[in-house]
């Protein structure tokens, strides 16, 4: 892999608790460009600084392009793990096929991200609950105005230092069930992680936040019945000793730490059942005293614990406000093997050579 040096390293932010999330970025960055004629070609690792662009370019106007979330962690004995990143290469190819963005090789993507992390070891921050974040991301790089899929793309991966993604770290988040607008519906593009979907959220989002709340959980476009996914995390409810999770029906992002509390889950031998929930069950459980737990699950936030929910204009207290004990179970299972503090049966955990 070519590696294009930079004069001068930035200045390191004090890698612990205090980084926030997506606040600081490391001094490379890895890039590759797509035209018709060359594939996929040029790709190499370089200084992270400002690029231009025209405009007119694609990306500005319509919004064709895509991300991926991972993470790296330090381990015990010093080397770099990344979690299951066969799993976001396959669904970055999934969302690039939606948005008519031309499939990437992915064994070059995962030579250029072994590489850059060897280069940016130094930035991965070890105190706990850190990790580094891996931001993939294609954008269309066409300079044309006109509804039409570009011809040119820029693949780049940029690594940011982080924390906590909620300022109050692992403390229950409380969420504003939403009933008026919606994320996305079946045929949309909610099941590809897809840049307009973030846009599109964001109205809802800021009104949550001005009445106190975390976030918003989305329920479906159809009926506003059924409850899908929170903007960043997939929701999982245990009820009366099941734990439940929304079906992928096609509006919901297929969530690799989603996928694995599912595994964790079945070996245990608790019960968990991928179907549709709809949020009048949610509330009755509540009110019964049956709903146990409920906690989101994504690369950002990890395993987080949901310790409120508000229906129309009701608020649910759910395990008192606090982390309920199979949230905690799968906290430390999924955080262990991240962490290299744990075995890992699954080979869940790609260490970089
Ligand atoms: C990225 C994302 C998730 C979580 O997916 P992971 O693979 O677990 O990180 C959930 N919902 C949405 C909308 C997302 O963008």
């Amino acid at each position: 892999m070519k590696i294009i040096k930079r004069e001068q390293l930035k200045q390191k932010p004090a890698l612990d608790n205090t980084l926030g999330f997506g606040k600081y970025f490391t001094d490379y960055m890895f890039t590759m460009k797509y035209t018709k004629e060359a594939g996929w070609h040029d790709a190499k690792i370089q200084p992270n600084e400002p690029v231009q662009f025209d405009l007119a370019t694609t990306i500005f106007h319509y919004a064709q392009g895509i991300f991926e979330g991972m993470k790296a962690f330090l381990q015990p004995d010093g080397t770099i793990s990344v979690f299951r990143p066969e799993e976001n290469w396959a669904r970055m190819n999934r969302s690039a096929d939606r948005m008519c963005i031309p499939q990437f090789p992915t064994d070059v993507v995962q030579e250029g991200l072994d590489e850059l992390l060897k280069l940016e070891k130094d930035w991965i921050p070890s105190a706990p609950g850190t990790a580094l974040y891996i931001r993939p991301t294609i954008v269309a790089t066409r300079v044309m105005l006109g509804v039409h899929a570009s011809t040119e793309y820029l693949f780049f991966i940029i690594l940011s230092p982080v924390g906590s993604y909620y300022a109050h770290g692992l403390e229950p988040t409380r969420l504003l069930v939403e009933d008026f607008y919606v994320r996305s519906s079946i045929g949309g593009t909610g099941e590809a992680k897809c840049l307009g979907n973030y846009a599109a959220s964001m109205k809802a989002g800021e009104e949550a936040e001005k009445k106190g709340f975390d976030q918003v959980l989305w329920l479906d476009a159809q009926e506003k019945k059924y409850i899908e996914e929170v903007g960043s995390m997939n929701m999982f409810f245990v009820i009366d000793g099941e734990v439940v999770t929304p079906a992928l029906v096609g509006s919901i992002l297929p969530g690799i730490t989603r996928k694995s509390c599912i595994q964790v889950l079945k070996d245990k031998g608790i019960p968990v059942s991928e179907r549709r929930i709809s949020i009048d069950e949610v509330v009755e459980a509540a009110e019964k005293g049956t709903l146990e737990e409920a906690f989101g699950t994504g690369t950002a936030a990890v395993i987080s614990p949901v310790g409120l929910i508000q229906y129309r204009g009701k608020d649910y207290e759910i395990c008192g406000g606090k982390m309920g004990k199979i949230t905690q179970m799968l906290y430390e299972t999924i955080t262990g093997i991240q962490y290299g503090k744990t075995a890992d049966p699954y080979g869940w955990r790609k260490i970089v050579k």
